[in-house]
């Protein structure tokens, strides 16, 4: 990818610059818990988003995107604000930086990416956080501190992109460490790094890409925030992750069906995080792959963001002695997340396969990954 993007960067613009690069994200455990206060668990992955980057002395940022092959030129004042999608994530880094504060000036780039599009491995939190990297590197001494990076990729999904998302993808681009989950507590924003020594302990982890997305009538998302809002107003606490099972059952009589299953999901998954935690500080990755089944059993019976697609590749997981699985995201469709035995890849993988080929007329993308360092300077 670097020649690549070296080759059009001189024949572009006839020089050389500096090169950036961000991964996008995996979320081992903890699902729906970011709005409830809970914890979350995600690590940097090895495919990047990367840009080659130079200052060029002018007020105007000139970009060419190499996998869109597309160029856009923009100024930095809010007025310029492109129409390009792609190119609004990286103008919405210059202004949110220099909105704080920051200082941006005029830019050449070319950037490429290997981080699948829409497939829930974050590839714009992937982009947003390369740049603001970059931007702090080139223009800010890095004083910009790396948490305020996040925000300023998060801002602009807000503010730019009209995407309404949490912090998790931005903070794992940018604080993504080798070998390292981060468990990051959404209420207080504290965050661990813990050891993911999965090659050394002979597991890989693999993502199967049902690439099928179920649009539902009235938003899901917003129903199951709205559960778990009333169930909290209920227990008396801020939000469920004030809760344990114990107040949840009692006060089971003034808590619908429905809203009761919703709950036990949240704070289960609470639970499950941080047995994972405790798991990995031993290595003990049967425990860790349990949780994973675990939660994909609550998401799909307790908290119902399933679908036919994604329990079928949870159960052919399940026959093929796969260590531990479960959807990754919101649901109704993406990515499950596959904990495998070295001696069961193969297998498992052209098991999958076919027989979600037999079943549904495509084979699933298969998107294999390896915890890797966050944002960084080549
Ligand atoms: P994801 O779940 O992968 O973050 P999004 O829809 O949030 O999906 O972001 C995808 C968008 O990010 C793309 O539509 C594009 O605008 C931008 N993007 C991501 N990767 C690239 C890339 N390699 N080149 C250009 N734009 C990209
Ligand atoms: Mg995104």
């Amino acid at each position: 990818m670097k020649e690549r993007i070296s080759k059009l960067f001189q024949e572009r613009f006839g020089n050389t610059g500096s090169f950036y690069a961000s991964p996008g994200r995996i979320n081992l455990i903890g699902e729906h818990t970011d709005y409830n206060g809970g914890f979350v668990f995600p690590g940097a992955i090895d495919k990047c988003i990367m840009a080659e980057i130079n200052i060029n002395g002018t007020d105007r940022v000139r970009v060419y995107s190499a996998d869109m092959d597309s160029y856009v030129e923009f100024g930095l004042e809010e007025k310029d604000a492109p129409q390009e999608q792609w190119a609004r994530y990286i103008f919405g880094v210059c202004r949110e930086i220099i909105k704080r504060g920051g200082v941006v000036k005029g830019f050449d780039t070319v950037f490429a990416g290997e981080v699948p599009l829409g497939a829930g491995l974050s590839s714009s939190a992937a982009l947003e956080s390369c740049f603001a990297f970059a931007l702090n590197d080139l223009f800010n001494e890095n004083k910009i501190e790396k948490f305020e990076l996040a925000l300023i990729g998060q801002s602009t999904e807000h503010n730019y992109c009209g995407v309404n998302c949490g912090i998790m993808d931005q903070f794992a681009s940018v604080f993504g460490k080798e070998s390292c989950l981060m468990r990051l507590d959404c209420r207080s924003l504290e965050y661990a790094y813990y050891p993911f020594h999965a090659a050394d302990h002979g597991y890989k982890l693999v993502l199967l890409n049902s690439k099928v997305k179920h649009e539902l009538v009235d938003s899901p998302y917003n129903k199951r925030r709205e559960s778990c809002e009333r169930v909290a107003k209920q227990l008396g606490v801020e939000t469920l992750r004030d809760a344990d099972m114990a107040m949840l059952d009692a006060a089971r009589d003034s808590i619908s069906d429905e809203d009761y299953k919703r709950a036990r999901y949240v704070i289960g998954e609470k639970q499950r995080v941080l047995d994972v935690c405790e798991a990995l500080e031993k290595n003990d990755f049967a425990t860790v792959g349990e949780r994973m089944y675990q939660t994909h059993e609550g998401l799909s019976k307790d908290y119902e963001v399933s679908c036919e697609e994604l329990d079928f590749l949870n159960d052919v997981a399940r026959e093929c002695g796969v260590t531990g699985s479960r959807i990754m995201g919101g649901g109704f469709g993406g990515c499950t997340i596959n904990l495998v035995r070295d001696d069961k890849y193969d297998a498992f993988i052209a098991t999958a396969k076919q027989k979600f080929n037999d079943k549904y007329g495509h084979e699933p993308e298969v998107i294999p990954v390896v915890i890797s360092e966050g944002a960084h300077k080549l």
